[in-house]
């Protein structure tokens, strides 16, 4: 195949368009992708900050580095959720990331700071604190955004990603998710920052060639705690489907927030009643929010390990 741009040998085909790219050319067609979706989804202008969720994988690297490549005002945050080698070498990834290119990457430290770790929050139905670590990372995604006057934050989904999810909301019919899943989350409550995905119409397989192409070094091992994890499954099918017919996974994606989201019943209304949580000062409509209930559960389980294993106690 020729590079479409250039007519040179192509070296990264899109399957779904019939179409190949360079390693020239590539990294500019990848970067148009992402300032059309900015674009055509107002997901933020030139003159807006925005703040990139950092993991040290390649999506929201790849992310970061387009973001900076088209100019835009774009710092990094990275939570250090404490899983172990993962996390410590994630972290080196996003700080070396960070220091090469000379951008601003803010952390905040789980154990160090709030006297837990991701481990912790494991459920005892199952054996997994993925649902409390989304939490996490949402959270602290949002309150650093907020006290520092961020007026996006953007995370790295892929189009993989969003089918995935797509797929086991449907599975499960969980119309409240359903209704929530967009390329963008419009801040709903002062105290909540505007959400948006500027890659969620590019394959996980798209970012991981701009990634190579750019030379950007990520964390290619996967977290320890997303073994068996359902969405892996439905990725799966979801490849195995796309292997048959190209473009099925975009299809299904777009095409359920074309035409599929005008069939569900209207989202629930936020709730009327939102205050501040009374220990941190988040957005909440319970006296405590549930961050802070669960980090409580988290300290815990720690306190409870530093005494069996004769550690000294990290937290705050
Ligand atoms: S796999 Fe689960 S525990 Fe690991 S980073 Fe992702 S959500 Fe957190
Ligand atoms: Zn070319
Ligand atoms: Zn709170």
């Amino acid at each position: 195949m020729r590079c479409h741009r250039c007519h040179a040998p192509a070296n990264v085909e899109i399957r779904r368009s019939r179409i190949a790219f360079c390693a020239r050319c590539y990294p500019d067609w990848f970067r148009a992708q992402v300032q059309e979706r900015i674009d055509h989804d107002r997901m933020f202008r030139r003159d807006q900050r925005v703040l990139v969720a950092v993991s040290g994988g390649k999506d929201s690297l790849a992310l970061w580095h387009t973001l900076m490549r088209l100019g835009y005002r774009a710092d990094g945050l990275y939570v250090r959720l404490g899983i172990g080698e993962y996390s410590r070498r994630s972290q080196a990834k996003a700080e070396g990331f960070a220091n090469r290119h000379g951008l601003l990457l803010h952390q905040v430290d789980l154990e160090a700071d709030h006297g837990f770790v991701v481990p912790d929050l494991v459920e005892a139905r199952s054996g997994k604190p993925c649902a409390a670590c989304g939490t996490v990372k949402r959270y602290h995604f949002n309150k650093v955004a907020a006290e520092l006057g961020y007026d996006v934050v953007a995370t790295g989904h892929n189009l993989d990603d969003e089918a995935a999810t797509l797929f086991g909301n449907l599975v499960h019919w969980n119309g409240e998710y359903l209704a929530r899943q967009l390329p963008v989350l419009e801040s709903t409550h002062p105290g909540f920052v505007r959400k948006v995905k500027p890659l969620y119409r590019l394959s996980e397989r798209e970012t991981a060639a701009y990634a190579l192409v750019e030379r950007i070094d990520y964390i290619l091992e996967e977290c320890p705690m997303a073994k068996g994890a359902k969405s892996l499954a439905y990725k799966d099918m979801l490849n195995c489907l796309e292997e048959q017919q190209p473009g099925a996974k975009y299809r299904f994606l777009v095409g359920f927030l074309k035409q599929g989201r005008s069939v569900l019943p209207a989202a629930a209304p936020e709730a009327a009643d939102v205050r501040r949580c009374s220990r941190c000062g988040q957005p909440t409509t319970a006296e405590l929010c549930a961050y802070c209930r669960m980090a409580d559960r988290g300290r815990r389980k720690h306190e409870t390990k530093d005494r069996k294993y004769g550690r000294t106690p990290v937290g705050p």
